[in-house]
């Protein structure tokens, strides 16, 4: 197998073993993988589409990304947590904790690998629809065993397959502004002028730039909340890039139909409590490829394997978001000030993963010195009935992902 140049405005070729809709982080990476063992095709609708991301990655995704550090533009050490009614939170640790990139590089670099990897690659063509064992395009169709869908979080190859959509789905609206914040954290906002549900975020970019954004479930509040947002930190300070896109919350009950699969957003493979996407939807990729070129009667075994990865981090996430969007206004205000100069929060700085938050919880569980520190909370949250009203849904949804 050779290595292809970008041939858009070419008919795509006529055949191929696997065929990837969608040339995000996904679609390269899987496709690349797929490569390995399989012809493999890659086409993508807008090669050169604006980046929706603040480009934060944990250590584990910045490794399961192969991302060298030269593409790093800040190093986070922790994150400040701003409640309603000026309640904070510092968790801050000694150790990197995460990393912030520029996602248009990093794009570019998971494409290049992909043509390296001997992917033909197809920009500016179009998906526009599939049957089993063929793909129709906006240049011709492709006859492929396998179709992968890396096409997003409002997935055409899904619908056009009858596979169900991610269950939720968060507006992200997000501004570039030229000021400097804290440089090695990252500031969470919550509550307060933003309603439940809703939560914002700034991020540095270096060169003295912000990122700022607010994921809502009710799209047409963003523009207002994430102006108030960025006037309320960033006042006087020019924007110099606006982009907005859907972040999915959960995953579908079914990511593989015959010969075809999901990955990526398009799967819902997201962290529910952030997000952030390119860490699950990394390691969702490389299976999705290696089941990919092993060819359709393989698919079933991407189905088990991503979910035996990452089913319970999803649930997990998804139960903590539940319970967050749960908490009254004075909730989450007494939680924010119970914890802060806790031995809680130093743990929470010091051990906390943004990538697998779920196994910090275990690891609390096994340390009673920690428990003592957590009972103000009972009273915050008016008792041991709430509490348990509260933390059940953190069981009850464990293998539901
Ligand atoms: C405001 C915002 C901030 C975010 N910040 C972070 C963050 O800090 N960290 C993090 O990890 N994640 C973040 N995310 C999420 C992250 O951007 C996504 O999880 C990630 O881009 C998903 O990659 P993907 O390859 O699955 O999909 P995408 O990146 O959406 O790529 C899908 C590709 O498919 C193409 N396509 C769609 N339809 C067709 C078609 N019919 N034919 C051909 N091509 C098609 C599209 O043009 C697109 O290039 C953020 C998201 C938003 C909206």
């Amino acid at each position: 197998m050779t290595g292809h140049a970008d041939r858009g405005g070419d008919d795509v070729p006529a055949r191929a073993d696997v065929v990837v809709v969608g040339g995000g982080p996904a679609g390269t990476l899987a496709a690349a993988a797929a490569a390995a063992n399989a012809h493999t095709v890659l086409i993508e609708r807008a090669p050169n589409r604006p980046v929706r991301c603040a480009g934060l990655i944990g250590p584990q995704g910045m490794k399961a990304l192969e991302l060298p550090q030269g593409h790093v533009v800040a190093e986070i050490r922790g994150v400040e947590v701003y409640g309603p009614r000026g309640s904070r939170l510092e968790l801050v640790s000694s150790k990197p904790k995460g990393f912030v990139v520029d996602r248009g590089s990093l794009d570019q670099l998971l494409l290049q690998r992909a043509r390296a990897a001997g992917v033909d690659v197809r920009a500016g063509v179009a998906a526009t629809g599939w049957e089993p064992g063929r793909l129709f395009t906006t240049r011709g169709v492709v006859e492929a065993p396998v179709i992968v869908g890396a096409d997003g979080p409002r997935s055409g190859v899904a619908r056009w397959g009858g596979l169900p959509p991610p269950p939720r789905l968060l507006v992200g609206l997000q501004h570039v502004v030229i000021a400097d914040g804290p440089q090695d954290r990252v500031e969470l906002f919550v509550g307060g002028e933003l309603p439940s549900g809703c939560f914002g975020w700034t991020v540095p970019a270096g060169s003295g730039r912000s990122r700022v954004g607010v994921a809502t479930p009710r799209g047409r509040e963003g523009p207002g909340l994430l102006q108030r947002l960025v006037d309320r930190r960033f006042p006087d300070a020019p924007t110099v890039d606006r982009t907005a896109g859907l972040i999915p919350v959960g995953v579908p009950d079914k990511t593989v139909g015959p010969g075809v699969l999901l990955v990526g957003d398009a799967a819902g493979q997201v962290k529910p409590l952030s997000g952030g996407g390119l860490y699950y939807g990394a390691i969702c990729a490389r299976l999705a490829g290696q089941c990919a070129a092993r060819g359709p009667d393989h698919l079933g075994e991407y189905e088990r394997r991503w979910r035996e990865e990452l089913g319970e981090e999803i649930s997990f996430g998804l139960a903590v978001r539940r319970l967050v969007e749960d908490l009254s206004e004075e909730e989450l205000v007494g939680v924010l000030s119970v914890l802060c100069g806790t031995r809680v929060a130093s743990f929470l700085a010091q051990e906390g993963d943004i990538d697998r938050p779920g196994a910090l919880l275990e690891e609390m569980l096994r340390r009673p010195s920690l428990w003592a520190e957590g009972l103000p909370l009972f009273s915050v949250l008016g008792g041991w009935k709430r509490v348990h009203e509260l933390v059940s849904g953190l069981r009850s949804p464990w293998d539901k992902a």
